[in-house]
């Protein structure tokens, strides 16, 4: 075994082999993989070896579309057959609501060139001839579907990295991994150490212990999952005989079951709602090749639904059921990318459809390492979506109610109740009594919209019961004044001799002037976004708040980008600092209420920033509203939150001060134009494609990161537009991820909308070609199946001239 390499991979299991093979095929081959037994030795031997290319999150999808498309390349490379067989399949739906769900992946499908077709259930049938159509309403054909050999795939990454100059170290297990003074690893093996600049963690099944060598508690967690094969079955040797074709894949959601043909039987799996979890807290080091005892009763229930569905089960036997098991995190896609504060160590774990998603994860992976970018955007699987808050209960309770709704629908207003609450403000019971409808971000319990007594969400595709109660949120902030909580932004202190400098090369825009704030696009050396923040410049130090989501992923950015000479500390104020914002036409009014500030508008114009007493909290206070509004967000300690609130509340009461929820948030910032970050603004977008240009400082003296790249964007006009819409919607607005049409042909995607309530009009935000990003008509957006005609709305429909906002 060699002593010194760049990188170690820690695993060799599928996610382990495939980031061997894309780094050695990037050119990096003095690679080296560490498994502690045979290839394979964890949970990728016993899977069902299905894959498919769909996914919640569209980025992912195509990276999925990606792994599929691969398989031919490592069997041709490596000469080791992977057993793909491309068989194709049905996504069947049950009931009405699943059927409007699958018109949403259809309709994602087209700007990703997954090719998806809506079909009847009587269709469905006569493709997949084991159906019961009258238990179905309609199905969903996807020719990309199909199945694979999970060892021999794994195989064949490893032989094609080593033919591409990789190493692969058997029965060689990793027991520890220090970090040297140098900034090496040395790796601590049965066999010998090996130090290496870069340390992958594929540890699958023990990436929770790889992760704890360097004191890391990752939220991963294994449940045992468990699929049947049966007998032989006289129906599939028929179909075989018939059509010279295999029986196609079947996913029946609401049988909560997957379907594919397993030699001249069927297999069939099922994400069983009383699921179990597997070494909770540890697992074992001597788990092997083996299997998990088969616990038939726990399966039981989905299994009759199976046998409805699919009647030739009911006359065939069980030849074996499989338990095994295999890791999540709490939102069940994979914890890929560098971990903030342990440089040269990346993880690649919590991979739980490892034959769909790990060759993506591979290639995201070798891209971050080789060129210090993903090269696509990989937000839903970057590991820095979760915190410190993200712990080993809570990891629990998420892991097992994404298990148990594997399958399930969530509706676009629907809140998942596991692990909740767990982190609240100050406000949090007295919100709750005015009747908050909760939300999550970041672990943080955030106000949705208020509903009165005996009110609560209806979940639905469609506009549901909170659409008459948020339009009254919006109405008391556009009309009069109203409040909110907004805790959940990310906040930033920067401080030190050298912060204003690291500052003006971190963001691209302008440095603000003490007391004043602006907005500060943050791009990447590529040129595209990798943040939006409004900066503010207050007395001694600096004030960032960023989109609260983000903290973990912009706090690994910041810190990578210090100087080494500690002229510059920033911190992530988490929930040390809460705030509140008050909005609308009163605000100010309110405001002067409750300060012996002066905050007129000659004094405290638009954008400044100020320390000042509300009631008696002290806070800092600036002139910025996301609702497009006269209005001011409060940052305030939080032992001072309730203080400030009921001050403010209480302030407001002459003006029928109303609270507002992020649903009227989003209502209201729709009409402005306004995009937000892991919406509009991602790190695949540059800024004049984003509109976010006017805030690029291009002809700054100071080399901002990106500057070059840019230019060169403005200089060639991005290839993009994000362009906001008025589209002709019934009763369902867009959500997000749906197709954007023009005359005809799919040219664009959503990226979100909603109802503006105050102009009455359904708003979708999305990215479209730039030729064609002026264009007066001919665009038609797709919701729920149906393409409603959509119009360019490229002046905001509220407060065109910005005279509210800074009167
Ligand atoms: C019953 C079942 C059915 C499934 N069906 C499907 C399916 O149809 N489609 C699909 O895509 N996925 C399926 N999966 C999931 C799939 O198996 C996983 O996504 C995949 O195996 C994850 O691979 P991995 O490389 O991350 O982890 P693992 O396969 O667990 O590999 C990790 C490897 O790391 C090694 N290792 C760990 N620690 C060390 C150390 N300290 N030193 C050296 N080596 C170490 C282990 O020995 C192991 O070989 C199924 C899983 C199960 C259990």
């Amino acid at each position: 075994m060699k002593s010194h390499a760049k990188v170690v991979v820690i695993g060799g299991g599928v996610v382990g082999c495939s980031v061997l093979f894309h780094l050695a095929r990037h050119g990096w081959t003095d690679v080296v993989l560490l498994e502690r037994d045979e290839l394979t030795s964890g949970s990728t031997w016993h899977a069902a070896g299905g894959m498919h290319t769909i996914n919640g999150d569209p980025n992912v999808a195509k990276l999925q579309k990606y792994t599929i498309s691969l398989y031919k390349e490592i069997e041709e490379l490596s000469g080791q057959a992977t057993g793909v067989h491309l068989t194709g399949g049905v996504l069947l739906a049950a009931t009405e609501a699943r059927l409007d769900w699958l018109r949403g992946v259809v309709s994602k499908g087209r700007y990703l060139g997954i090719d998806l077709e809506v079909i009847s259930a009587k269709e469905a049938a006569e493709l997949m001839p084991l159906i019961d159509p009258s238990k179905f309403v309609g199905a969903v054909r996807n020719k990309e579907d199909g199945h694979l050999d999970p060892s021999g795939v794994t195989h064949a990454y490893a032989k094609a990295a080593r033919k591409l100059g990789a190493e692969v170290e058997r029965f060689t297990k990793v027991e520890d991994i220090v970090r040297r003074p140098d900034g090496l690893w040395r790796v601590i093996t049965n066999k010998g150490d090996v130090i290496a600049e870069h340390v992958v963690n594929a540890g699958g099944l023990w990436a929770r212990e790889v992760g704890r060598m360097v004191g890391l508690e990752l939220p991963v967690l294994a449940m045992e999952h468990m699929y049947l094969i049966t007998e032989d079955m006289p129906e599939v040797a028929d179909w075989n005989k018939k059509t010279g074709t295999e029986i196609i894949h079947a996913v029946d959601f609401d049988g909560e079951l997957y379907l594919r043909q397993e030699r001249g039987g069927m297999l069939m799996g099922t994400y069983e709602k009383a699921n179990k979890v597997w070494s909770e807290f540890q697992t074992p080091w001597n788990f092997g090749h083996e299997l998990l005892e088969p616990d038939i009763d726990r399966i039981a229930p989905s299994l009759e639904v199976g046998f409805r569905h699919f009647p030739a089960f009911q006359k065939t036997g069980i030849k074996q059921i499989i338990n095994g098991p295999f890791t999540f995190a709490p939102d069940g896609n994979p914890l890929v990318g560098p971990v903030r504060g342990l440089p040269g160590f990346w993880v690649a774990c919590g991979v739980m459809a490892g034959f769909s998603q790990g060759g993506g994860v591979g290639l995201a992976l070798s891209n971050w390492m080789i060129e210090g970018d993903p090269g696509a955007d990989i937000w839903a699987m970057d590991v820095a979506r979760y915190g410190d808050w993200a712990t080993m209960a809570y990891t629990n309770a998420k892991v097992r109610e994404n298990y148990s709704r594997r399958f399930s629908i969530r509706f676009p207003n629907e809140e998942l109740p596991a692990g909740r609450p767990l982190k609240t403000t100050p406000l949090y019971d007295t919100l709750a009594a005015r009747g908050a409808q909760w939300g999550v971000s970041y672990g943080l319990e955030v106000p949705l919209w208020y509903a009165p007594d005996g009110v609560r969400d209806e979940f639905s595709w469609r506009r549901s019961t909170d659409f008459e109660h948020v339009a009254k949120e919006v109405a008391a902030v556009r009309n009069g004044v109203g409040l909110s909580e907004i805790s959940n932004f990310a906040k930033y202190k920067v401080t030190g001799d050298g912060a204003a400098g690291w500052l003006d090369r971190i963001f691209a825009c302008k440095l603000p002037k003490r007391g004043r704030m602006t907005l500060a696009p943050m791009l990447k050396d590529d040129g595209r976004l990798i943040g939006d923040f409004t900066l503010a410049n207050v007395d001694a130090e600096w004030f960032v708040a960023g989109s609260g989501i983000a903290e973990q992923y912009h706090m690994r950015w910041f810190e990578a980008h210090l100087p080494k000479d500690g002229s510059v500390r920033i911190e992530a104020l988490g929930q040390k600092l809460t705030g509140l914002a008050i909005a609308g036409p009163k605000a100010r009014e309110v405001l002067a209420k409750v300060t012996r500030a002066d905050v007129s508008n000659k004094a405290f114009p638009f954008m400044a920033v100020a320390r000042m007493d509300i009631g008696m909290a002290p806070c800092l206070v600036g002139r910025v509203s996301y609702t497009g509004d006269l209005g001011y967000e409060i940052w305030v300690a939080p032992e001072y939150q309730r203080a400030a609130y009921q001050a403010l509340l209480a302030a407001g009461e002459e003006f029928g001060i109303g609270l507002f929820g992020s649903r009227a948030l989003n209502a209201l910032r729709l009409e402005k134009n306004y995009g937000s970050w892991a919406r509009e603004y991602r790190p695949i977008y540059g800024p004049v494609e984003a509109g976010l240009d006017r805030f690029v400082a291009y002809g700054k003296d100071t080399d901002f990161i990106g500057k070059e790249a840019a230019l060169a964007e403005r200089r060639e006009g991005g290839t993009l537009r994000l362009r906001a819409f008025i589209v002709d919607a019934v009763d369902a607005d867009v959500i997000g991820d749906e197709a954007i049409w023009h005359d005809g042909v799919v040219r664009g995607w959503v990226t979100s909308g909603g109802y503006a309530h105050n102009s009455k009009k359904s708003v979708a935000m999305g990215y479209v070609p730039k030729e064609i990003a002026d264009r007066p008509d001919g665009f038609e957006i797709e919701i729920l199946g149906q393409r409603h005609a959509a119009r360019i709305q490229a002046a905001p429909l509220f407060d065109a001239n910005f005279e509210r906002m800074r009167g």
